[in-house]
């Protein structure tokens, strides 16, 4: 309903300005913006022209805590940060990631903020927005049909149809599509092979397409990407099968970034979205690069908790574009630090001084590994409306005791108001002028970066690797690519591989099961545990409590 106070109904409040508005106060001139109906708009970052004697604008990173199931609010303070911070008249620019569907539909949902803190309009951002992840989508899909049209008409590169790596791609929970058999139907059907599906956020081109500085490093990217291998184990790529060129015009439009605004009108630039297991869980680096051409402070977030979304920002995104944050914000609550403490998921809404206590031990790891990548944190305690004075002082104190900055975080309920006291942190940070470094140099062999993570930002003990891990080590090292960073794929949920094992672990081993080059994004997957590429659906998906009115407004969009 209209007066109701859910994440949809909130934003249906508020009153949008015409995206020309936003981009004028931003400084895009009108001949650099694409409009995608009155509140949406692509920007073109070679219409923009230089800003004489600008620097370009220093990046805030922000990162959470090991997080519950229901996520932490990293999207929700990153926009209530960058309200709050344009309110201090600063230029200031967000850059988020755009949501998948299978999320949305599934159970985590939407990927726009929320509350008093949501980049708008977030039906359409959470919907099919500006049709990107289709483009990314077909880009993938048009390089599986080249591949499988390559067998049939002969084969010339001597693919090896068992050993086809490159899947087929779709923005949707499905997991009735995970394991498929393709080629069926005689001779006029393909080559019968065994296949599958990823979800379209899991995939090697969306990974590339947020990886890419522009369009010439986009199609290299694209060209470069490993598909499978031929008999005599010689790796075959997208360029091998001439389809970079295809791909990269599919993707023409989806490049240039989309521009929004949040509900008190600050510009955001939401682009690209890949997963933050499989790939490194931040939105593209053109959008970044266009945000801090145009402001002098650019607020944006990486995926999962700070072992993972902060350590891939600066080691693998800020390495190579060259966008290294100079404040990072580490998002906890109340709710985050009992669960560490030992307290029942179904019981966080209860007091539990004691067990808050206890899993303050998840926040100071993450609050030392920032400090490890050389900048001075800043904790931002999202508030619930459940948290307790006490509960959120208890938390104050602890980072008080220990010279960690800290504020309440209180923008879910009051906008960019509530991040006021967060915002003033955050410039304290700034004025120090540090800029974070990767953890390990490139030169390292992979195992050497492997073991640097799991020992210096996880805490680990030890690695061990399965006997077809030893064996993708060695190939890794005759082809050359020990250069490449790592991308670690593990549980969210705790700083080791084990999702059950809360708070701050110390002196476990890390089982790495199996490594995959991205030729084309340029890392190496580490897989750790059982990782998810095509999701499935819950019991009792969000889709089934969605509609859409007889005025085509979207009904139980969270
Ligand atoms: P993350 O980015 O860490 O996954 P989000 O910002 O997407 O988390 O928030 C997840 C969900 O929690 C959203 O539905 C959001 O509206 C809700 N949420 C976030 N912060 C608060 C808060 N302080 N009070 C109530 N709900 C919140």
């Amino acid at each position: 309903s209209a007066t109701g106070n859910s994440d949809l109904d909130i934003a249906g409040q508020a009153v949008m300005r015409p995206i020309e508005e936003i981009a004028a106060a931003a400084g895009i001139p009108a001949d650099a913006l694409e409009l995608y109906g009155r509140y949406k708009a692509k920007v073109d970052p070679s219409r923009l022209p230089p800003v004489p004697g600008k620097s370009p604008g220093r990046v805030v990173l922000v990162s959470a805590m090991s997080p519950t199931p229901a996520g932490e609010g990293k999207s929700t303070v990153t926009v209530g940060l960058g309200d709050a911070i344009a309110a201090t008249g600063r230029r200031t620019v967000i850059a988020l990631r755009e949501p998948s569907l299978g999320p949305v539909f599934g159970l985590k949902g939407g990927a726009t903020g929320g509350g008093h803190a949501q980049v708008l309009p977030m039906e359409d951002i959470n919907l099919h927005f500006t049709g990107d992840f289709h483009a990314i989508t077909s880009a993938n899909n048009l390089l599986a049909a080249l591949i499988d049209n390559h067998l049939q008409q002969g084969n010339e590169l001597g693919i090896d149809p068992r050993r086809i790596t490159f899947k087929r791609v779709l923005d949707m929970n499905d997991r009735a599509l995970r394991e498929i058999v393709i080629g069926l139907g005689g001779t006029s059907g393909g080559v019968p092979r065994q296949d599958g599906f990823d979800i379209t956020v899991a995939s090697e081109v969306m990974a590339v397409f947020c990886l890419a500085r522009d369009r010439t490093d986009l199609k290299e990217r694209l060209g470069a990407i490993t598909v499978g291998h031929t008999r005599e184990g010689r790796p075959v790529t997208a360029g091998d099968l001439g389809a970079a060129g295809a791909m990269a015009l599919l993707l023409r439009d989806a490049f240039k970034p989309n521009l929004v605004q949040t509900i008190d009108g600050t510009p955001a630039l939401v682009h690209g979205g890949p997963f933050a297991n499989i790939a490194h869980g931040c939105n593209s680096v053109v959008a970044t690069e266009t945000a801090r051409g145009l402001a002098d402070i650019v607020v944006t977030e990486a995926g999962f908790g700070a072992d993972l979304g902060a350590e891939k920002f600066i080691d693998i995104k800020a390495r190579l574009a060259g966008c290294q944050p100079s404040a990072v914000v580490v998002v906890a609550t109340v709710r985050a630090l009992k669960m560490h403490g030992g307290v029942p998921k179904d019981r966080l809404g209860e007091p539990d001084d004691a067990a808050l206590r206890a899993g303050l031990a998840n926040l100071e790891r993450h609050v030392g590994n920032v400090r490890r990548f050389g900048i001075e944190p800043v904790v931002a305690i999202n508030r619930f409306a459940t948290d307790s004075e006490a509960e959120l002082d208890l938390v104050a104190q602890w980072c008080a005791g220990r010279g960690v900055a800290v504020a309440v975080a209180d923008v879910w309920a009051r906008g960019g108001a509530g991040g006021a006291e967060l915002a003033t942190r955050v410039l304290e940070v700034l004025d120090r002028g540090q800029e974070a470094h990767p953890l390990y140099p490139l030169g390292l062999d992979v195992a050497e970066k492997i073991e640097t993570v799991v020992r210096k930002v996880y805490g680990g003990g030890a690695v061990e690797y399965s006997v077809q891990a030893l064996r993708r080590l060695a190939e890794i090292h005759e082809a050359g690519l020990d250069g490449l960073p790592v991308c670690m794929a593990k549980t969210q949920y705790s700083f080791s591989d084990n999702a059950s094992l809360l708070g701050a672990p110390e002196g476990f081993t890390l089982h790495v099961r199996d490594l995959i080059p991205k030729t084309g994004a340029g890392f190496i997957v580490v897989l750790t545990g059982a990782v998810m590429t095509m999701p499935g659906l819950p019991k009792d998906p969000a889709a089934l409590r969605m509609d859409v009115d007889g005025a085509g407004r979207a009904v139980g969009l969270f």
